[in-house]
């Protein structure tokens, strides 16, 4: 069993808020910082860790998360990601 009051109910507590700065693992505060939220997070936090969920999930599927380049995105010339520049590759002629 794992602990409902940990990230399976706020499952945004794995990164950093970028809202009231709170770091991971910690609940989010409001009212500069004397009031803990422990039933919401940011709603800065749930789209950063959403953003994060997408990144991960494009790696697990062979792409690159830090350009958002899915696994069948990548370059047809050398098969890597956005992450390069790549004015070099020749795109194979269908
Ligand atoms: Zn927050
Ligand atoms: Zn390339
Ligand atoms: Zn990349």
């Amino acid at each position: 069993m794992t602990d409902p009051d940990h990230d399976e109910r706020l499952p945004a507590l794995a990164v950093a808020c970028p809202s009231c700065g709170s770091t991971p693992d910690q609940l989010c505060t409001s009212h500069g910082g004397t009031r803990t939220r422990r039933h919401d997070v940011h709603q800065t936090r749930t789209q950063a860790h959403r953003a994060l969920v997408d990144s991960i999930e494009t790696e697990l599927t062979g792409g690159c998360g830090v350009c958002d380049t899915e696994a069948d995105e990548m370059c047809v010339g050398c098969g890597g990601c956005r992450c390069d520049r790549h004015d070099t590759c020749t795109r194979p002629t269908p």
